[in-house]
């Protein structure tokens, strides 16, 4: 097991959140678990490696984030403690699951920020139709960078004339290991 004991766990409201809306929280242990960081960004889609400074971090669903260090989870976004524990819960099984399994696993070191809008937009029709609810092509470039919808949602996309920008578009996110925010 990579990641057994936590040391320490503080959970807090920003002093910067006017809103106290949302919890952070802080998990520090003495195990190094930046072992599993390229696979666990493999598996779980990671928005960014950094892999100089051996920072990972995950972005879910509705405004929580977890950012990994080698001795450290943090958590942003948790609307209570007992949502705050159950994410530390959850990614401390994930490091340890993945981590078992890291033979399988095919590492991965980008990270879904390294995707660019403009790359996205090229992709796509660019015929501005609305169809997918965004006023422009462009809008929706940016938020399926984001994560925030899917190829799906742009009907156009899948009209046989655009089969090939679809299928270039579809290796393009890929290489990024971009995956869809999980709905709630
Ligand atoms: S449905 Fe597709 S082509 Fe139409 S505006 Fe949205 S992204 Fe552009």
């Amino acid at each position: 097991m990579l990641l057994d004991q936590i040391k320490n766990y503080e959970i807090f409201r920003p002093k910067c959140d006017a809103t106290k809306e949302v919890l952070h929280s802080i998990a520090t242990f003495d195990s190094d678990i930046s072992p599993v960081f390229p696979y666990l960004n493999a598996e779980l889609g990671g928005w960014d490696y950094d892999q100089t400074n051996q920072v990972v971090l995950l972005k879910l669903s509705a405004g929580k984030w977890v950012t990994l260090q080698p001795h450290e989870i943090a958590i942003r976004g948790a609307r209570d403690i007992e949502e705050s524990q159950a994410l530390l819960e959850w990614i401390k099984e994930q490091i340890n699951d993945i981590y078992e399994r890291r033979d399988g696993i095919k590492p991965r070191y980008t990270g879904q920020a390294g995707l660019k809008v403009m790359e996205i937009l090229k992709l796509l029709p660019m015929t501005n139709c609305k169809a997918c609810g965004y006023a422009t092509c462009m809008a929706f470039a940016a938020a399926l960078r984001e994560g925030e919808i899917s190829l799906n949602d742009c009907p156009p996309l899948w009209e046989e004339k655009y089969r090939g920008k679809r299928e270039k578009l579809q290796v393009y996110l890929e290489c990024f290991g971009w995956r869809a925010l999980d709905a709630e």
